[in-house]
């Protein structure tokens, strides 16, 4: 297979050949000679290619590790894309036309060649280290974090200083003069991830979600040629960052960079696995050439300020800054997730206000928001403002929970480690899958579903786990894995293998995911259908819910392993807590009814009110005579922790008129002082309650249910609240007819006017914010302190940063802490960089209240 692939001197006959039949395209040269004597070959392809560096351009480099062959044979292959298809494809050629694309296919020459034709797995390139040893990591090289090492023999042994190697010493010496590149991607292999660049500090930076958003709009165009998912992963704390590397080098100078981690294997089967990574990866790489001017000199500014004004269980409204709007729209998208793609996909609005209300949400649901500025006249676009994040609030109805499983019931269990799975638990990411040490793994997870009322009504379930890292646990295109529901009473010890693969599946959740479509970085998530969430909603009453996560069970010949890791939360391989699987559960309780009789009723005529009686109709004069009923609302419960879900009001007629004109009747939900003929003519309406009953109805029913909508539900509810009574009047719609009297049912025993109403406890509004708040630097960590309201329906204080805008909600930034305490350190973040810190307090509800919102001075 290894003949397939081009070599070093093949490479560079292929670009001279390309600059032969198109010298308009592409032009050559040499960046450096490495120890060997070879030249490291940089391309330059774009139209016209004389004026190559006056165009924004994006640099890609290749094979720097030399056993990573995808690099160079991408470049060759992407190379061949652009010139032959530029004339019949327009995106080819309205990209090139203005981006330029700088191309280093093989960055380690020497290193390269000694891995085609000696030792297939070397990585370094071939300095001679002077001690027997050869070879510098020419990805530890590059200055910025560069880590001093003395170990010459290691295979990511730094070198002697930043920059020693002609390699890295060539891309500083281009990158340095051309202040054009704006978007840098060095190709590795393995692992199927991008690895944006960082700042080697976890906080929030402005061209984050550039970084991210970029490497998910190519995910978007890989998964569309093979249904492939690369993970997008940053590291994350307490992860080892990379120390001089390239990726880093180009950042510093505010390039978009990233690393992208190629396939399953260094160096596969080039018909059966190389093609198919080539074949993927091009539609991605013609994307991010086409975004090098999206972030260069010529790009409209960034929106400043993008933030949520304000949020109810169905809307967002955003709002953001522009200095200068001559010319420029903005583009706004959402997802359901992080890390999606932003493209027309999922672009919902395009407007030159500075402000968009989205609408049509759904309840306690999570969104991510963002937006880029577009000049109207070059349709070039501004980098991405730092995102948002939101979760709606709950309807008036509605509870959600999100439970994590204890630390002993969660861990997996592998075939061949009968002795030793117990102590998994708690302790061990979740190894799913297959490989020879382990045998079949399985992963086991218990919640408690005691936090649930055993009555409740599910409306919403979503499971979410985190992939871990891959590089080091491949996978390769087979197998599938998937989350199950397993009958609890034919498993007695989730730590015990035989009885794990013994027990019963009830139900597998969803869709089982396909091997490529395994993700690193990048949250899974598994939402409930309705058949499963009725399976749950079974299982609340034995107060717990068992699921098996299961993978491939069988290695093809040859192969060693097939096993995803996904994260506990604990132990040294978890990346903390916030990466604990977790079920989300939406739901909502039956509801009680009380029936209300009517305090008083009354029949109001011109000239008489009638205490005894409920008419209405017309008199002898033609006017009006209305029916008023009276509730006395104080019987029902407590009104802050009451929410009216249902609610009507049924009278019944005692007579019918014959009369063949169209007479109606209506209820109206009325506020009146003192009960007068004037006051009534002249009331203040609330809403009609339900629809007009026709004379028609009354002949055919005797019984009539007049219902409430939702403002007149919550009219209702503030009625209560302030303690008043609730007034209704009957009357007929204003088709006149002379003597004509509907007399209802008042206070006969069996008859009665009734207000049926239907209710839940719940409590309706949030706790006080916290006070007090206070901020210190204690061993260089940020460190917060308050006073949480003395509440007994007090659950915690959620704390959030964010480093951009004061966060409105309290998803809007990196959590720091949630729980009861009254202090929190920010462990991760980083003292000197100035930003807000949001608190909010919560119920069990939960509701969330308005932040108490601090700024943290840094140093800048
Ligand atoms: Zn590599």
């Amino acid at each position: 297979m290894k003949q397939q692939y081009k070599s070093y001197d093949q490479t560079v006959e292929f670009l001279k050949q390309c600059v032969e039949n198109y010298p308009s395209l592409i032009s050559i040269e040499s960046i450096g000679k490495t120890w060997e004597d070879r030249d490291i070959m940089l391309a330059k392809v774009t139209l016209n290619v004389e004026n190559a560096d006056l165009k924004p351009a994006m640099l890609f480099t290749g094979t720097i590790h030399a056993r990573e062959w995808i690099g160079n044979e991408l470049a060759v292959s992407f190379i061949d894309y652009l010139l032959k298809n530029y004339n019949t494809n327009p995106k080819i050629l309205q990209t090139i036309t203005k981006n330029t694309l700088y191309i280093v296919p093989c960055l380690n020459p020497d290193g390269f060649e000694y891995s085609r034709t000696h030792f297939s797995f070397w990585r370094k390139n071939r300095r001679d280290n002077g001690d027997g040893t050869f070879g510098v990591d020419l990805n530890r090289n590059f200055s910025v974090g560069y880590s001093k090492s003395s170990n010459t023999s290691s295979n990511v042994y730094s070198g002697p200083k930043p920059f020693s190697e002609p390699e890295t010493t060539a891309m500083k010496n281009f990158v340095d003069k051309h202040d054009n590149i704006t978007i840098a991607l060095d190709y590795h292999s393995q692992g199927n991830v991008f690895f944006p660049a960082h700042k080697f500090n976890h906080e929030a930076e402005i061209n984050g979600t550039d970084l991210n958003t970029l490497c998910a709009n190519m995910n978007y165009e890989i998964s569309k040629v093979t249904g492939r998912r690369y993970g997008i992963h940053r590291g994350k704390p307490p992860t080892k960052l990379i120390s001089g590397s390239g990726r880093e080098y180009y950042y510093s100078k505010d390039i978009i960079a990233a690393v992208v981690e190629v396939g399953t294997r260094n160096i596969p089967d080039f018909m059966q696995n190389m093609k198919e990574s080539i074949n993927e990866n091009i539609p991605a790489l013609l994307y991010a050439l086409g975004e090098a001017q999206n972030y260069s000199k010529i790009a409209p500014k960034r929106v400043e300020r993008f933030r949520i004004e304000s949020y109810t269980s169905q809307e967002v409204t955003l709002k953001w800054e522009y200095e200068c709007k001559k010319d420029i729209y903005f583009e706004i998208y959402r997802n359901r997730q992080n890390k999606e793609a932003c493209n027309s996909s999922n672009l919902i609005a395009q407007t030159n206000e500075t402000s968009f209300t989205d609408i049509e949400l759904t309840s306690g649901t999570a969104y991510y928001y963002y937006i880029r500025a577009v000049d109207n006249i070059t349709g070039v676009k501004s980098a991405f403002a730092p995102k948002t994040k939101i979760k709606t609030r709950l309807e008036a109805d509605e509870f959600s929970k999100t439970l994590f499983p204890t630390p002993s019931n969660v861990g997996y269990v592998a075939q061949k480690l009968i002795e030793t799975n117990r102590k998994h638990f708690g302790n061990n990411s979740l190894f799913i899958g297959i490989n020879e040490t382990k045998g079949a793994s399985y992963g086991m997870m218990q919640f408690d579903l005691n936090k649930i009322p055993s009555n409740a009504i599910i409306k919403d379930v979503r499971i979410s786990l985190y992939p871990l890292n891959r590089v080091n646990a491949k996978i390769e295109k087979y197998g599938e894995w998937s989350i199950s529901f397993i009958d609890d009473k034919t498993i007695a010890d989730i730590t015990d293998y035989d009885q794990v693969i013994k027990s019963k599946i009830i139900q597998t959740i969803g869709q089982t995911i396909p091997s490529e479509q395994l993700t690193q970085g990048i949250w899974s998530h598994w939402d409930f259908n309705e058949c499963e969430k009725t399976i749950l909603q079974k299982l609340l009453k034995r107060e717990k819910v068992i699921f098996r996560i299961s993978g491939p069970t069988k290695l093809p010949d040859g192969r060693d392993s097939q096993m995803m890791m996904f994260d506990l939360g604990y132990g040294k391989f978890g990346g903390g807590l916030h990466y604990r699987p977790s079920i989300d559960i939406k739901y909502t309780i039956p509801s009680q009814e009380i029936v209300l009789q009517a305090s008083s009723i009354c029949t109001v005529s011109k000239d008489n009110i009638d205490y005894e009686t409920l008419s209405c109709g017309f008199d002898k004069n033609n006017d009006k005579i209305y029916g008023l009923m009276c509730f006395d609302l104080s019987t029902l419960p407590d009104p802050d922790k009451t929410v009216i879900t249902d609610c009507y009001i049924e009278i019944k007629n005692k007579n019918t008129t014959k009369s063949r004109q169209d007479i109606r009747y209506n209820v109206e939900f009325v506020d009146i002082e003192n009960i007068d003929y004037d006051n009534i003519q002249n009331r203040d309406r609330i809403e009609f309650i339900g629809y007009e009953v026709s004379r028609a109805d009354l002949q055919k029913n005797k019984s009539h249910k007049f219902l409430f909508d939702n403002f007149s539900r919550l009219e209702l509810e503030q009625m209560h609240k302030k303690d008043k009574n609730a007034t209704f009047l009957i009357k007929p719609t204003s088709a006149i007819i002379k003597d004509h009297i509907i007399n209802w049912y008042a206070n006969d025993e069996k008859h009665n006017v009734k207000l049926v109403v239907k209710y839940i406890h719940k409590r309706k509004f949030p706790l006080q914010s916290v006070e007090d708040v206070k901020i210190s630097v204690e061993n260089s960590k940020v460190k917060l302190t308050w006073k949480n309201p003395d509440d007994e329906d007090f659950r915690g204080t959620y704390v959030v940063r964010n480093r951009f805008h004061k966060p409105k909600n309290h998803l809007d930034g990196d959590k720091i802490y949630a729980g009861s305490d009254n202090y929190s350190y920010d462990d991760f973040g980083n003292p000197k960089i100035t930003k807000y810190y949001g608190l909010f307090t919560y119920d069990d509800i939960p509701n969330y209240s308005e932040p108490t919102i601090i700024k943290h001075q840094g140093e800048e």
